[in-house]
């Protein structure tokens, strides 16, 4: 832990998701004095960081910023607690174009992950658990795999406050027009500091109308978990990977790892959602899409029995990228987000990076300023795809 010269700066992180968990790790080891707070806690069940597990893959086009944020997370995640991680390999089919996986492959290669691209013959060997009627290029992407979620949260928050951090059940009432000196909860007393970390996930947009509003937008997700047959490892890691189906919807899955069962999800952006209010039911026409993708992928586990399920939402940013920037009224404030469905994996490095900027100065890429936003906005821009 670096110690400050004078008295350390108080930071107070509100939202211990993913991202709030680990930007307070991350002030707490540059020596601040943190206090890390949440409505209803770690990776809770209505929070974009909620339910079982996560992807964590490299290939993203050519955008070398995430591809080295995956690099930097994969250490950071092993460095706190291994079993948070169970490697899968990532399995990229396509039906038709191939070239965010193709264009990917320079700055793949740089950052030391490894591609091989599979003859549909030899994909069907290696997985005969896969149906590839319809494929045309198959890509594994040999390190990749799941991250527990919620527990995930947990365990950083549990290193936060073994770290000498504090941790509250509270939920802020933020009314920033200005530099902030302190915070008014809802319990009616107020937290001081010196600065003020917001990483509220879906909830950005409403408690920052004027500077975040819609440029988050929380859509609602649905992912299924699907029993498989007994006795048998055919759909748990090794034999059996993350995978990609890019068809007219993208579809993705995590082999049935801590038992939970075979995990499918539809990537299509849902309904605009309340995180507070939705309704966590899963839909009929959800998971009758799901069901008719199983048929067709993954024959044996048509007639499987749906064992569980969960009702999430991600919190969209115009362009899928992540938002980390001072506010523009108010110099101790600063704003995290916009993890678009694609940000649990990226969450040590983003942590590390706010934390960074908060006490060091230090810069962050453009394109995850808040004044990108402003320009998307006036060409409506179409929500992009990212995970
Ligand atoms: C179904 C689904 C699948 C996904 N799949 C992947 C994947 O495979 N790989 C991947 O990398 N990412 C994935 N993501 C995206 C990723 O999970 C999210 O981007 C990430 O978890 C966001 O974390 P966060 O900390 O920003 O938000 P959250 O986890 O929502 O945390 C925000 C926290 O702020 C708290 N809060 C809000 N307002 C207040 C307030 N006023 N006062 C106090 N506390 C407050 C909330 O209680 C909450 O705990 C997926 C997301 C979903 C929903």
């Amino acid at each position: 832990m670096r110690a400050f010269a004078d008295s350390p700066p108080r930071v107070a992180v509100i939202g211990a998701g993913a991202f709030g968990s680990w930007t307070a790790l991350h002030l707490r080891r540059l020596g601040a004095d943190v206090t890390l707070i949440d409505s209803w806690g770690p990776g809770n069940t209505r929070s974009s960081s909620g339910g079982e597990t996560r992807v964590i893959r490299a290939i993203y086009g050519a955008d070398r910023v995430y591809v080295e944020m995956v690099r930097r997370a994969y250490d950071l995640w092993l460095q706190l607690d291994p079993t948070l991680y169970t490697d899968t390999g990532a399995l990229w089919m396509h039906r038709g174009d191939d070239a965010y996986v193709r264009s990917s492959l320079p700055v793949m290669r740089e950052n030391g992950f490894a591609v091989d691209q599979l003859s549909v013959a030899d994909a069907m060997k290696k997985y005969p658990q896969i149906s590839f009627n319809g494929i045309k290029s198959v890509w594994l992407e040999r390190r990749a795999g799941a991250l527990s979620a919620r527990r995930a949260c947990g365990v950083v928050r549990d290193a936060f406050t073994q770290a000498g951090g504090t941790y509250r059940t509270a939920h802020a009432m933020p009314n920033v027009t200005d530099s902030l000196k302190s915070l008014r909860l809802e319990d009616g007393t107020r937290l001081e500091a010196d600065h003020f970390v917001f990483a509220c996930g879906p909830w950005l947009g409403k408690l920052f109308p004027d500077v975040v509003g819609d440029a988050i937008r929380p859509t609602r997700q649905e992912v299924y978990y699907f029993g498989t047959p007994r006795g048998s490892e055919r759909y748990q890691p090794p034999r059996f990977p993350i995978w990609i189906d890019f068809g007219e919807r993208i579809f993705y899955g995590i082999p049935d790892v801590h038992g939970r069962g075979f995990k499918i999800a539809d990537d299509t952006r849902g309904e605009v959602v309340d995180p507070t209010t939705q309704e966590r039911k899963p839909s009929e026409a959800g998971l009758m899409r799901a069901r008719t993708l199983i048929a067709e992928r993954f024959p044996e586990m048509t007639k499987a029995p749906l064992i569980a399920a969960e009702v999430c939402q991600y919190e969209n940013s115009p362009d899928g990228n992540l938002i980390i920037d001072r506010h523009p009224h108010a110099s101790n404030v600063w704003l995290a987000g916009g993890g678009s469905g694609h940000g649990f994996k990226l969450s040590p490095a983003l942590g590390e990076m706010v934390a960074a900027r908060v006490l060091q100065d230090k810069a962050v890429p453009e394109m995850f300023l808040l004044e990108r936003l402003h320009a998307l906005k006036k060409r409506e821009t179409q929500f992009d795809r990212k995970n």
